[in-house]
Formats: structure tokens, sequence, C-alpha cells
């Protein structure tokens, strides 16, 4: 924290929107400096992306959220909120599914040659070598910057597949530079030395790591104590409420204006608004409202939505994974975890419960498939992968989480900067933190450090909130 602060935090009366890591951190951080928070949250249960939810007694995570961080403060601070008693540490175990085949993820050198067979190993290192003398002309698209790096049947095998199962989109539509900041030291080479020499690297790249530290309850359980602590030192946390205006003055946000539980919309007058609401939102929410082309930027970020298939099996059914990547074009699913592995308090004795990922478009014909279908076609796809029978499953659970994934396309660069830069002009003392409150790929860390640096310049200091995270390569997908 600044050591001269050179604003009074007794006059603040901050607004917090959104209860998720970033939001709950801001509240949490800015009560070390006496400050209560008013925050407001739109759903019924606090963690956003990151809560476990919870369902006849079982409990799922939305993906696998893995703690792990390279940002001391951040490490100190899950301590700070999580008795060490809830803390597993927990073993990593992944592999890619392709073509009926299982590769250990992490790449290990025999068996990946195993899987690919001596032959298809030489076609692979020939088309890298061709690939080294006849390079993609355009390494501006993803798919030409993997190529260059790895050959056409390897990025086949390895890459093509699955990001387009995440992303809903070409390869070779996708930006480069998103490539460059995700897995930007990502090369064959790299990838065979630390298949040869396991051990190299581990805990630089989190990718690499084979441990890494999970709250017993799943990730919801941090943020269902923070906000127990907040809410003790005085802060308030209001569920059920969404944020729909935020009315500014002379270059200040003055009020924020949300619907309660009741359907009334009550305002609540702030010093300061943090806002971990999606930043496009925020924008199209404030009044009066910015001019045209700022509500095109607005428009013009897009996100990537995700629902997870709970499937309950026996635990023989499972496997020893936290998670496993389907590669095959055959089916929909894109991962499945078991969270069995993740923590047995996650599951019932002799059961565990396989999160199936599928990778969607809010509205589209998954997203708005009855549940029932989406489970039995969850189960069909269990059993193509040879996995489990449609005999082992008990009972099946539809999870659905929008907006799961800000989306780096051509544009989004320039679409953010203009509303970083409406908001510096005409809205000065509103805070954007988080994932998609700053339209940025961040996992909880860095969702969580952009609220701690963010209640310092509250307070005075000036860091650039906009550089964290500029240039990590640990994210829950990026691999290689
Ligand atoms: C599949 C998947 C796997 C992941 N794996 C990991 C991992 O292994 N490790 C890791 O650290 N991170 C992981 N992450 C990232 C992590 O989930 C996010 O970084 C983190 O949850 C972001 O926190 P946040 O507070 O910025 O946003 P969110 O979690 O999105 O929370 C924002 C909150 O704001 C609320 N809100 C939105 N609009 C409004 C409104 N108008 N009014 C009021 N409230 C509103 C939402 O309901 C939500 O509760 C993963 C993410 C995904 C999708």
């Amino acid at each position: 924290m600044p050591e001269h602060s050179s604003a009074d935090p007794s006059s603040f009366a901050p607004v917090v929107i959104g209860a998720g890591p970033a939001g709950l951190t801001a509240a949490y951080q800015l009560h070390k400096h006496g400050v209560s928070s008013t925050i407001l949250e739109a759903d019924k249960v606090v963690g956003g992306i990151s809560r476990t939810v919870e369902r006849d007694g079982w409990r799922f995570d939305i993906g696998g959220h893995r703690f792990f961080t390279k940002v001391k403060p951040v490490e100190e601070l899950w301590h700070e909120i999580l008795p060490d008693e809830d803390f597993l540490m927990r073993p990593r175990k992944s592999r890619i599914y392709y073509q009926g085949k299982y590769y250990d993820y992490p790449l290990k050198a025999f068996n990946a040659l195993g899987n690919l067979g001596i032959l298809e190993a030489f076609r692979c290192v020939g088309s890298y070598a061709w690939a080294r003398v006849r390079p993609p002309k355009d390494q501006n698209n993803y798919e030409g910057w993997l190529v260059a790096r790895f050959g056409w049947r390897l990025y086949r095998t390895f890459f093509e597949t699955y990001t387009e199962k995440v992303w809903g989109m070409k390869v070779a539509d996708m930006p480069a530079d998103w490539a460059a900041q995700r897995v930007k030291n990502l090369s064959l080479m790299n990838a065979i030395t630390n298949a040869i020499l396991p051990k190299r690297n581990q805990k630089d790249i989190t990718s690499l790591i084979e441990e890494f530290q999970y709250p017993k309850l799943g990730p919801g359980m941090m943020w269902e104590r923070c906000r127990d602590l907040v809410v003790a030192k005085g802060s308030t946390v209001a569920m059920n409420t969404r944020v729909e205006q935020v009315k500014h003055r002379d270059g200040k946000a003055i009020a924020v204006l949300a619907r309660d539980a009741d359907g009334h919309l009550v305002e609540h007058p702030c010093s300061h608004v943090v806002s971990s609401m999606p930043i496009p939102h925020l924008l199209k929410a404030m009044s009066p409202q910015p001019p045209a082309e700022v509500l095109a930027a607005a428009d013009g970020l897009k996100f990537r939505d995700f629902l997870t298939v709970a499937l309950v099996v026996p635990e023989a059914s499972g496997f020893p994974d936290n998670w496993i990547y389907i590669h095959d074009p055959n089916v929909e699913v894109g991962r499945i975890q078991n969270f069995g592995s993740w923590s047995p308090y996650l599951v019932k004795d002799g059961r565990t419960c396989l999160g199936l990922e599928y990778f969607v478009d809010e509205g589209d014909r998954l997203w708005n498939s009855a549940d029932e279908d989406l489970v039995a076609q969850g189960t069909r796809e269990l059993a193509a992968l040879g996995l489990s029978q449609p005999s082992d499953v008990e009972s099946g659970y539809v999870v659905r989480m929008p907006k799961a994934y800000p989306i780096y396309d051509y544009t989004y660069k320039s679409n953010v900067d203009v509303l970083r830069g409406w908001l510096a002009e005409h809205a000065s003392n509103v805070y954007p933190v988080g994932r998609n409150g700053m339209h940025k790929y961040n996992n909880q860390d860095h969702s969580m450090y952009t609220a701690m640096l963010s209640v310092e310049n509250m307070l005075g200091a000036s860091h650039d909130i906009w550089s964290v995270n500029v240039e990590e390569e640990y994210h829950e997908e990026a691999k290689g």
C-alpha cells in the first residue's frame, strides 16, 4: 500500500459491482483502510466464475480452478482469507484424447512417440522441417503462427480441433498477438525439451506445474469466506441485485442504480465505483450515455460462453486425471473434469462426478437445449469416448456460465482503448477490475491483483492496472 496516501479514506463511500474474486478482493482490501463498501451482485451466489455450484449435495467447479500464482501478495491474501486447513495440495494430472489415444499432457517423449507411432513421428518431424523451410506467409493469424512453430501435422493433432472448440472460430481467424500473449514461448523445441526433461521449468509455467492448491469445497469456498469477512467488518453484500445505471457528472460517477431482489430500482450514492461487471455493459449503463462511437466499441466486445454437464458415476468409472482435453472432432465436449480428483469433498462416497465442458455461445443450439437432452448427449459422448457406460450414469446436472471468456479478436484492443479513454475522461473514479471488467484473459490471481492495485490507486498510488498480466503464459488452457 502507498506509504503516503493522498486521499482521505474516511470520506470514502465505495460501491463495488460484482461479488466475484475481483469485487470481493477490493472490498476486503478497503477494510484495511477502515472503509466499508456496498457490494452489488446480480447473481444469487458469490464467487462469479470462481464459484462452487452445489446441487443435491454435489459440488461443481466451473472449469477447474487451480490456485496457483506467481504474484506473492495474492498468494498471501488467499491464506489470509482461508485457513490453511481448508486448502488441499493436489497433484496435477491431465491428458489429451485424440484419435482413440491418450497423450500425457504436458507431453512425455515415450508416451507421445508410442501414441503417434514411429512413422507418424517421422512425418511430424518432416512436416516441421518443411514449415521451417517454407513457413506460412501470414503469421499474423494464430494458425500461421502455430504452423511456423510446429508444422502442419502437429498443429492438426494438438491444436486445431481443441482451439476451434474453445473459441468457436477458425484458428486462422484468430489474431496471432493473442497467441503471443498466451503461449509466447511455445515451440516444438521447447515442447521436446520439456518432454525429455519433465522437471525442467516446473512452476514457471502453470501448464507444467505438477501440483496446485485447492480449497476443500472448491473455489467458491474462498469467496464465501471472503464475503463473511467483509460483512462482519461492516460491508453490505446485496445479492440478486443487478446494476443498471451509473450516473456521472463533471467527470465523476455520483451514484449507482441497481434493481434489487424485489424489482425496485435503488440509487446508491458513491464516492468511487469498483466495477467487475463486463466493461461493455458498464459503458452502456453510464448515464448520461456515452456517444455512439463509444457504444459501438462496447458492442464490438464479444464473449464465449460455457456450460458443464455434470454426470454422477461410480468412482471406478472415473479417471485419475483432474481433466482430459478432448481433441476428438466427433464429439462436441471439449474437456472433461473429474471433480473427485480435485477434491474428495466435492463428491460422495463411492461415486464421483464428471464435468463435461462445452464451449458455446449464449442462445446457440447447445445453450438452449433442455437439461435432460444435454445430460443424454453427455452420457452418449462419455460412452463414445470409452470413458464410461450409459448404465453407469446415476444422475446429471447442467450448469450454464455466460461470459466465461472475453474474446480476443482483431478489434478487441482498440475497442477496449475507446472505453478506457471515455471512462478516464468522464468517470475517473470508476475502477474497472478483473476479467470481464477489463475484457482481459485474467485468472483469479490477476483479477484479484487488479483489484488490490485499484484500491491503492484510490488512496493515491498510480499503478497501471492494464499492464497486469500482459505477458503471462499461464492460463487454464494455454497448452501445447
Ligand atoms: C473454464 C474456466 C477455467 C478457469 N480456471 C481457472 C484456474 O484454474 N485458476 C484461476 O485462478 N482462474 C481460472 N479461471 C478464471 C477465473 O474464473 C476468473 O479469473 C475470475 O473468476 C474472475 O473474477 P472477476 O471477479 O473478475 O469476475 P467474475 O468471476 O466474472 O465475477 C464477476 C461478478 O460480477 C457479477 N455481475 C456481472 N454483471 C453485474 C451487474 N450488472 N450487476 C451486479 N453484478 C454483476 C457477476 O454475477 C459475477 O458474480 C477460469 C475461468 C474459466 C471460464
